[in-house]
């Protein structure tokens, strides 16, 4: 069994250690963001602004504020889910490398401000759940 001391050991070297059990987060692609929204060397990063297949083509602006350009993109992706098309299909498909084991970042410009992204990552967590 490894100490505490070689898993610090590990996880500055290499990545996290060996077992674990996957997961799915939300970082930002911004130059001067904090380091923990960056992505760490073992993660699989996902692009999920636009022109990406996650990304919300109702962009924010003037008159049409964050709030409501995240709602418009949820009803997008739900919409997307029911007929099983490609938003769902990205998403089952990152939702399977998670269960596998991987560590995923989801990257936009925003986190921690509220995200398109956010809803992403609750609809992978709940296909995690349901894979077999
Ligand atoms: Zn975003």
């Amino acid at each position: 069994m490894k100490s505490l001391s070689d898993i610090d050991q590990d996880m500055a070297t290499e990545g996290p250690p060996e077992v674990h059990e996957g997961g799915v987060r939300v970082g930002n692609k911004r130059v001067n963001a904090p380091d923990e929204f960056k992505p760490e060397a073992w993660e699989v990063i996902i692009h999920g602004d636009r022109p990406n297949i996650l990304g919300n083509p109702h962009k924010a602006s003037e008159t049409c504020p964050r709030d409501l350009s995240i709602r418009l993109f949820r009803r997008d992706l739900l919409s997307d889910i029911i007929i099983k098309g490609p938003m769902f299909q990205e998403c089952l498909r990152i939702a399977k490398e998670v269960k596998a084991g991987k560590e995923v970042i989801l990257m936009c410009w925003c986190h921690p401000l509220p995200c398109h992204l956010d809803f992403c990552q609750l609809v992978i967590q709940a296909m995690v759940q349901m894979l077999p």
